[in-house]
């Protein structure tokens, strides 16, 4: 249903994975993007952490990999303090051209409100304890990393808790002690967007930009504020 890039792979077998993705949201409604899962061949992946004001706060956390970006939904969102564990919860596959998304989901959407970047960067897995690959790490239930963010720096881990009767997966999110642990440090303390600065509060006042899913991907992005 979306136009890309001819360079982009698609990655065999991949198709459904953002099945569930797209049977929660009604792309004609949406200001979100419906992607197809795509090979990114890159040695580094990105990361982004949206803050999320839906029906409850929470930030979602969200790793590039297998051409996708698998997504945990953090309800008190990471932390540098090595003393905390913080709950995750696993959530379906999102496309990776909603990595910068910021702006505003219409009420009475899935996922209705207003998303910041909170933080972006860099991840990679710490190699030398994973399995064959971050997707595997995950089937398995335990994923140690490495992010170089705006906010977020070190090593973190993964780990699956268990499952629920509805198949909904806990995890915990652990900041493991390094150079760049802090205790006591909160992500409500640096609340600001790393790409416009903003609160979720300024945006959902006046956001900048819509992701227009009717459109190919290559303009869907809509800024509302100045040309471009
Ligand atoms: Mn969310």
């Amino acid at each position: 249903m979306w136009g890309r890039p001819a360079s982009l792979a698609t990655v065999p077998g991949r198709d459904s994975s953002l099945a569930g993705y797209r049977a929660k949201r009604d792309f004609t409604k949406t200001p979100e993007p419906a992607g197809e899962a795509e090979a990114s061949g890159e040695p580094f992946q990105r990361f982004v952490v949206q803050r999320h004001r839906a029906r409850r706060l929470h930030y979602d956390l969200r790793l590039e990999m297998g051409g996708v970006l698998a997504s945990w939904a953090v309800p008190k969102g990471p932390t540098l303090d090595p003393r905390e564990r913080r709950a995750a919860f696993h959530v379906e596959d999102h496309p990776v051209e909603y990595l910068h998304f910021e702006g505003v989901i219409p009420k009475g959407e899935y996922g209705g409100g207003d998303v910041t970047v909170w933080d972006e960067g860099l991840w990679a897995p710490a190699r030398e304890r994973e399995p064959s690959s971050p997707e595997e790490a995950v089937r398995q239930g335990e994923l140690h990393f490495d992010v170089a963010g705006h906010k977020l720096r070190g090593r973190f881990a993964l780990v699956r808790t268990g499952v629920d009767a509805g198949g909904k997966e806990r995890w915990l999110l652990l900041k493991k002690r390094d150079r760049y642990a802090v205790e006591g440090w909160s992500p409500e303390d640096h609340p600001r967007s790393v790409l416009s600065g903003r609160t979720n509060d300024e945006v959902k006042a006046d956001p900048e930009r819509l992701w227009l899913s009717s459109r190919p991907v290559g303009q869907a992005e809509v800024y509302l504020k100045r040309s471009t």
